[in-house]
């Protein structure tokens, strides 16, 4: 008799961060009571049928938070849990539960400082974990299907969210409520991830995976320095930006703006008067980056990236260039 052939099955690393993913609601329909963050990792990957048969799952708790108070402590933290794991000979990937609100951003970040090799995937949830039809489960199913899957190696940080993988550069939330709520634009998704596995359909250009000019870079700190968020609209006269150039600094060099972003009308235009201000900006030495409010610029040095992400770049470059 022939003696059954063992199949070690790939080793996958599950942090958890909280999000409606492991949120609660008490009522159903309306969220009375709804908390993000409130089950453990253990929690979700036990709701998830069959999840075992995938991979060897090992979850750890990073933070239990509503990622709309996403910090970059826990940026950082997730950064060197990440890097160390995947240094590991056994483990095929690593996956990430995360609140739907600031995926995209902790997603660039990662994609932005780890190397683009063993499959880093984020995947939230846009109802919670014990609503009817929760669709967290099949979410963090799908994202361990990805995790050890060969297929997604060398992708750099990807999202996995209602049977599609998306590109941490391109991928930005685009509906508040629905349960299919991101989408990677007119790039598209990468591929798709479902009961037929994993299919990758796009690459992205080398340049976007961080190979060439730019090294994936961990920058050892906890603070950065300090970029805003700044609009452009009917009315903008820049008043915004003065406060901000005369907002008492402090001895931390974190809290002196050193960056803003302005998120344009369209293409990129600005209101003449706000222009004017962050023209002054610049001359008191605020590096001054352009973003559009309809979505992802096209061309220069942000192609195809939205103002949240261009402003964790230009974080990055400040510190990059303060170090
Ligand atoms: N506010 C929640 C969060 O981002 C929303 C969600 O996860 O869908 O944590």
């Amino acid at each position: 008799m022939q003696s059954p052939i063992e199949i070690s099955l790939p080793q996958v690393i599950v942090l958890g961060t909280g999000g409606t993913i492991a949120g609660v609601a008490t009522l159903h329909p309306a969220q009375a009571g709804y908390r993000a963050g409130v089950l453990d990792i253990a929690d979700l990957v036990a709701a998830a049928p069959g999840i075992e048969q995938l991979a060897a799952l090992r979850a750890e708790q990073i933070a239990s938070i509503d990622s709309k108070d996403m910090d970059a402590a826990i940026w950082m933290q997730l950064a060197s849990r990440i890097r160390e794991g995947l240094q590991q000979d056994g483990v095929a990937g690593c996956v990430v539960t995360h609140g739907s609100d600031t995926l995209e951003e902790t997603a660039y970040f990662l994609h932005c400082v780890l190397p683009a090799g063993k499959p880093v995937v984020l995947t939230a949830a846009m109802r919670p974990a014990t609503a009817l039809s929760a669709d967290g489960p099949r979410n963090l199913y799908d994202a361990v299907q990805v995790a050890a899957s060969p297929q997604a190696h060398g992708l750099g940080v990807v999202c996995v969210l209602h049977g599609r993988i998306h590109s941490a550069c391109d991928v930005s939330k685009s509906q508040p409520t629905a349960v299919d709520a991101f989408s990677s634009g007119e790039r598209g998704p990468l591929g798709f991830v479902g009961p037929q596995g994993v299919q990758i359909t796009r690459q992205l250009p080398l340049l976007a995976l961080g190979q060439s000019p730019r090294a994936p870079w961990l920058p050892p700190r906890a603070s950065w320095p300090r970029v805003e968020l700044v609009h452009s609209h009917a009315g903008a006269d820049g008043a915004v930006v003065r406060a901000l150039m005369l907002a008492p600094q402090s001895d931390d060099p974190s809290q002196k703006l050193a960056g803003l972003v302005v998120l344009g009308t369209g293409s990129g235009t600005v209101h003449e008067r706000l222009q004017a201000a962050l023209d002054e900006a610049e001359a008191g030495g605020v590096r001054v980056a352009y973003a559009s409010r309809v979505g992802a610029v096209s061309g220069g040095d942000f192609d195809g990236l939205n103002a949240v992400k261009i402003r964790i770049r230009l974080m990055l470059e400040l510190a990059a260039a303060a170090a």
